[in-house]
């Protein structure tokens, strides 16, 4: 679709007869890189929509990007400058110019000590391109290392690597347009229902309009993407090449192969075709642990296709052999001769915002600017060229696991980290917190004041974010955005790309580099654009024909969009003709190894990782929007049925989860979603809101031999009951709302520290409009009455408003706090049962009389009209799972709950739940 012809993409206007002025921007979580429209009085963000007029969304978006506005809240933000002068000591509020210049001398004295591979950089896949640009040049042009890396490494590396190893670029051939065009579509590894919902929504779309679509899901957990597709393939975890390759089999076999194709595009392929031979279906079933038959009917489904296409995530990117999960994947469509044509081709989800951005500037330790390479002397002396300076350092840097291995062994001696919380979402925790610990000199730049990292920092440096910075972010399809600043930072926030440039300027002068000045003469952050451009200039992704300006009055572009160009280009390779040497794709023969560890006696579970619909990573920004815990409101572990009567447990018990690396204690959810012998935990929860560091302190660091990408997907763990007897609930909201959600932040960001005294203690918020916090505690000694005390006074649960009921026999108690005749404070300890319903006459704020029935009387037992509604399935409509089984076993289909509900109306992230709910017709377990 050609974008200029839809309306002028303006930055920003004033919202007609309204003193708020509304700006274009973009959505900060997943890659589908949705537009929004940021409504505010150049102060304050009032409410975020989506843009009709971005291609990627077209107006919507999904629960998470709907509550932006929610998420901007001062109260949590990192506002100045904070240094420590020793390891230990609390850290005080100091200047930028004694913030920078500190940073500037400790990294030039070690640098002088221990030469330029002795400091790292750990951004951000979350960050603009700009910001990326600079630190990059900052490593790679000043410093003189390579030592830069990016939690993009955890998310995407694996993907880049098979697209260079087929096609031999980092350059996904695709659109969303494409899901439009496709006939037949196989989404491997990855959950868009919950992690790229509004390309989901446009997939749901294609496939209404065009019902003999097929659709192929290949995931060991049974998903909402799975459970919505023709054909689910449910495979063991790490087995997915096992799969591709027994597809291979059977397209070779039947005779779909392109073989003309073939030999005039690619090389390769006689290779692949001899290793694929003994892959029988009946050999991949086995290994698989799916249907030999079912293999078949995927591999015939995409060998019919006229347009087969297929989409990929973590769960092919997150593994030992993540690379060739990825090349075995492409060499579907190359066999079919499907790519650059409408509805066809390999397209890899990218999981982070601008994941892309920072490939195209070289933001990896083992690349260059604009996809050069840095193993090529060539690339290495156009980058020297266009920089101005000598050279660009020859050795690869360090890739993020061999970043903080050196750090921990003391090789890398002063440490920055930008806009990501390696304290939660790098594998194998515990070997994390020990680098952290050792390093001589953390440096952490951060909007967030409170992410686990944060504790590790001599420095925190506060950034701005979301809403507040300015430049320019690449989607999933090669799509560039404008971002734009609508309010300016609290504090003393500057813009990522600003503190690097600052830091660079102060660095050059005490390194003696009389040159740095040149090279960060960076006056606004479109000089930096304009630089990161012309560096494309002849390359694959070749944007010297577009700026700011260009951007705004012909909206987003995929890339290229060469000088002269009116448009970017939707797919790529129409020509058969790719990026390689030879101008061939090629065909890979892959590692056919398994999971990095194998599941045994002692540790029998198959653990997967992934992502919940309404949370995002490691929730610095979706944990402060009260409604976004409706959808799932405590850390949890999913387990099938089988498995829990196995061990003789039920449903909400408390597990001690265990790998050979350190253990969690997590409750118990049963669910059909997972397999006999497996068990699913989602990535978000950590140290700030757990007495553990939930998943990563069980995942293992083994890497990809060609995209260094740790296996955060899969372990092995064992499961125990574990006896909390001592339990205690504390919750909390207010009486007003324009207070309710700032103290509930603040409560539950004093509550962090309290978490590890406990066995299992896990904080959370509540509720819409007025925020509740809440406290949930098992232990295995009893509380001590001195913390319950603490608790108290940390929650305000005091003061002639509260009433208390203590039964020392029975050890139980009960304190309400009464305001307004509303329920506002709660603490149970010894029994908790009551805590569900009395959690939702605090956020239905309905009168307490009968609380104060219920707090006298000896049984908590839940009045009998006050039965809970249960979770939320709607979130933007408030519509609750409970509600939705009511309708259905009244025969309601989609059409009727929409209609009478109006779940599902809105956002739409909860559709493929409600069908799935139509689906099981009775209370599905979710
Ligand atoms: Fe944001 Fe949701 Fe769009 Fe992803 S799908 S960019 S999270 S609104």
């Amino acid at each position: 679709m050609r974008f200029a012809s839809i309306a002028p993409y303006k930055r920003a206007q004033k919202v007609s007869g309204t003193k708020n002025m509304e700006t274009k921007s973009s959505c900060p979580y997943c890659g589908v890189g949705c537009g929004v429209i940021i409504q505010h009085d150049g102060a304050r963000v009032i409410e975020v929509r989506g843009d009709p007029a971005h291609p990627a969304n077209f107006g919507r978006l999904c629960t998470k990007g709907s509550t932006l506005h929610f998420t901007t809240r001062p109260e949590t933000r990192l506002l100045y400058p904070e240094l420590r002068s020793s390891k230990g000591e609390a850290r005080q509020r100091v200047s930028w110019d004694q913030a920078l210049d500190t940073a500037a001398t400790r990294f030039a004295d070690i640098i002088k000590a221990h030469g330029p591979d002795s400091v790292g950089f750990y951004i951000s896949g979350q960050l603009l391109t700009e910001d990326y640009y600079v630190f990059n040049k900052l490593m790679k042009g000043l410093i003189g290392s390579n030592n830069v890396d990016t939690n993009s490494r955890l998310c995407m590396s694996s993907a880049v690597a098979a697209y260079k190893q087929t096609l031999g670029a980092d350059a996904p051939p695709c659109a969303y347009e494409d899901f439009d065009h496709s006939d037949c579509m196989l989404i491997a590894g990855a959950n868009p229902a919950f992690a790229h919902p509004i390309a989901f929504r446009r997939i749901e779309d294609a496939r209404a309009a065009r019902p003999d679509k097929k659709l192929i899901v290949v995931d060991p957990r049974r998903t909402d993407t799975a459970a919505s597709a023709d054909l689910h393939l449910a495979i063991l975890p790490g087995t997915d090449i096992w799969l591709f390759n027994a597809m291979l089999h059977v397209l070779l076999w039947d005779g779909y192969v392109n073989l003309p194709w073939v030999r005039a595009h690619t090389e390769g392929f006689d290779a692949l075709r001899d290793a694929v031979r003994e892959v029988t279906p009946a050999v991949a079933a086995g290994i698989c642990g799916v249907k030999a038959e079912d293999i078949v009917t995927a591999a015939r489904w995409w060998g019919e296709a006229q347009a087969p296409m297929s989409l990929w995530c973590m769960g092919l990117n997150q593994s030992h052999h993540g690379t060739h999960n990825g090349t075995a994947l492409i060499a579907l469509s190359l066999a079919v001769g499907k790519i650059g044509q409408p509805g066809c081709g390999p397209f890899s989800l990218t999981g982070q915002p601008n994941a892309m951005g920072g490939r195209e500037v070289g933001g990896l330790a083992n690349l260059l600017s604009a996809h050069r390479d840095l193993a090529n002397p060539e690339h290495r002396a156009e980058v020297a060229t266009l920089w101005g300076v000598d050279s660009v350092p020859e050795a690869p840097g360090l890739s993020a696991v061999e970043m903080f291995e050196a750090v921990r062994a003391g090789k890398v001696r002063a440490l920055w980290i930008a806009c990501t919380n390696p304290a939660h979402s790098m594998p194998q925790q515990a070997l994390i917190r020990e680098a952290l610990e050792k390093c001589e000199f953390v440096v952490l730049q951060e909007a967030y004041a409170n992410t686990e990292t944060a504790q590790y920092a001599d420095l925190l440096l506060p950034a701005s974010t979301w809403a507040e910075k300015e430049g320019t972010v690449t989607n999933s399809e090669r799509r560039i955005t404008h971002v734009n600043a609508a309010i300016p930072g609290p504090g003393e926030t500057r813009a990522d790309w600003a503190i690097a440039r600052d830091f660079a300027l102060k660095l050059g002068e005490k390194l003696g580099r009389v040159d740095a000045p040149r090279l960060f003469d960076y006056p606004t952050v479109e000089a930096v654009f304009r630089e990161h451009a012309e560096s494309t200039r002849g390359r694959d992704l070749d944007i010297t024909g577009l700026s700011y300006a260009v951007l705004d009055e012909l909206g987003p572009q995929q890339w290229p969009f060469p000088e002269g160009a009116e448009q970017g280009a939707s797919r790529l390779y129409a020509e058969g003709k790719f990026s390689t040497t030879s101008g061939k794709a090629q065909f890979i023969v892959p590692a056919t190894s398994l999971t990095a560890e194998s599941i045994d006696a002692r540790y029998p579970l198959r653990l997967t990782t992934g992502r919940l619909r309404d949370q995002w990573h490691s929730m610095s920004r979706t944990g402060k929007a009260a409604r976004l815990y409706n959808h799932v409101d405590e850390p949890r572990i999913d387990l099938n049925s089988s498995d829990l009567d196995r061990r003789s447990l039920r449903d909400g018990d408390l597990v001690r989860v265990k790998s050979r690396r350190g253990s969690v204690i997590l409750r118990a959810h049963v669910t059909e979603e997972v397999r006999p012998g497996h068990a699913f935990i989602a990535m978000h929860w950590g140290r700030n809101v757990l007495s553990s560091s939930g998943a990563n302190e069980l995942t293992l660091n083994n890497v990809d031999p060609h995209s260094k990408q740790p296996e955060l997907k899969h372990a092995a763990v064992q499961i125990e009951k574990v006896e909390l007897p001592y339990q205690a609930l504390l919750m909390r909201s207010a009486v007003h709302a324009d207070v309710a959600n700032s103290l509930a932040l603040e409560r539950a960001a004093a509550l962090e520290p309290w978490l590890r005294r406990f066995d299992y203690a896990a904080v959370s918020l509540a509720g819409r409009d007025f925020a509740i916090v809440v406290l949930r505690i098992a232990h295995s000694a009893p509380i001590p009455a001195e913390w319950l005390e603490q608790l108290d006074a940390l929650m305000d649960l005091q003061g002639e408003h509260c009433m208390a009921y203590a039964d020392a026999r029975r050890g139980v108690s009960k304190k309400a706090l009464v305001e307004d005749n509303m329920l506002t404070g709660l603490r149970l300890t010894g029994e908790t049962a009551a805590g569900g319903w009395l959690k939702e006459l605090m956020i239905e704020r309905a009168p307490t009389d009968t609380v104060r029935r219920w707090l006298f009387a000896p049984l908590p037992k839940a009045p009998i009209a006050s039965v809970g509604r249960g979770r939320i399935v709607c979130n933007c409509l408030n519509v609750a799972e409970s509600e939705i089984r009511a309708a259905v076993a009244e025969g309601k289909d989609l059409a009727a709950l929409q209609a009478t509900l109006k779940c599902g109306t809105s956002c739409g992230s909860c559709v493929p739940e409600l069908k799935r709910l139509i689906a099981a017709g009775t209370p599905a377990s979710v």
